[in-house]
């Protein structure tokens, strides 16, 4: 009968026999179902970008749940910092230098990955930049190639490439950041044109790598964060344009925390997101997420 029964249902049979005295074995069983649904253990994470900020916070929050978390930036002595901060708390990560815009960076981190530890199950790729693109209009080419070369092809060849290594594992899970930004690069145009447009590409990116890639049992989703306290959401939060935007557009009224960002990472990377796949998840306090 159990086996029929559904998930909601069980446990309200569980807690009833529970609360009766009755059935140890089913209560067991219901713990056990408890310690699955929180846990990666035995999972290994890559994370991009994750000495500082919502990567920071992500590879933390993924450790905490039992995975080991390999992180990286493009700076050692941060790369240092960081991993002694999270070795203090007791978790199991490790760390290298990679510059998530160089090839040689992003294939030493996964290849060095892959050799300790067998394969990893878990890629969130964090990194971005924004380097004061303004109006379209006025966008570079050398501006447009840096934003659309870390921003969306970067991250497409991370994914890429790490593939070997993940589907062997049976329970790959791929994240990609992309940015309220992205769903409406129309709403901060004078300060982050062609950002916002290689954050809407991230988007698309999400679905089409969702759909080749679920017949392989590998699931790709993304996280869109609203405005975040991290040294890059601090630029927005300090240009005089943005606490109007907020104001009137935000119905949280605040701006989010890194580790607002990391539950629903930890989230899409664990089982219990099982049948996500292709979705682009908004965190943004409410702001305006619609095409
Ligand atoms: P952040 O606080 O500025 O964090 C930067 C982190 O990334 C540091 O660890 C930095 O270390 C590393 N980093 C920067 N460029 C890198 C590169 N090319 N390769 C590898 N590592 C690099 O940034 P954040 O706010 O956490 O942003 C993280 C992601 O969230 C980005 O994709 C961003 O677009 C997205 N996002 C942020 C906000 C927001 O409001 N904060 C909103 C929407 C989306 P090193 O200096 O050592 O490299």
């Amino acid at each position: 009968m159990l086996k029929t029964t559904s998930l909601l249902s069980r446990r309200f049979l569980l807690s009833s026999a529970a609360s009766a005295g009755q059935d140890v074995r089913q209560m067991a069983t219901a713990s056990e179902l408890a310690r699955q649904r929180r846990s990666l253990q035995g999972r290994v994470a890559v994370v991009t970008a994750s000495t500082d900020g919502i990567g920071f916070a992500m590879a933390q929050r993924l450790a905490v749940d039992g995975a080991h978390v390999v992180i990286s930036s493009r700076n050692q002595k941060n790369v240092d910092e960081a991993l002694a901060k999270l070795k203090s708390e007791g978790l199991s990560v490790s760390g290298m230098v990679c510059h998530a815009g160089v090839k040689e960076d992003r294939t030493r981190l996964l290849e060095k990955t892959a050799a300790e530890f067998g394969g990893f199950d878990i890629l969130i790729s964090n990194a971005a930049v924004n380097p004061d693109s303004g109006r379209l209009m006025k966008c570079t080419e050398e501006v447009w190639d840096k934003i659309f070369d870390t921003n969306v092809k970067s991250s497409f060849f991370l994914a890429k490439e790490a593939l070997p290594h993940m589907e062997k594992r049976g329970k790959a899970s791929i994240i990609f950041i992309s940015s309220i930004g992205g769903y409406a690069p129309n709403c901060a145009i004078e300060f982050m044109g062609a950002y916002g447009l290689s954050k809407t590409a991230v988007l698309g990116l999400t679905k089409l790598m969702a759909m080749e890639l679920g017949p392989r049992g590998i699931r790709v989703n993304c996280i869109c964060p609203g405005l975040i306290e991290t040294r890059f959401g601090d630029v927005i939060t300090n240009d005089k344009r943005t606490p109007k935007l907020m104001h009137d557009n935000c119905p949280l009224q605040r701006n989010g925390r890194p580790e607002e960002m990391a539950g629903l990472a930890a989230f899409l990377a664990s089982d219990d997101s099982s049948y996500i796949t292709g979705s682009n998840i908004v965190a943004a306090g409410g702001l305006q997420s619609g095409f």
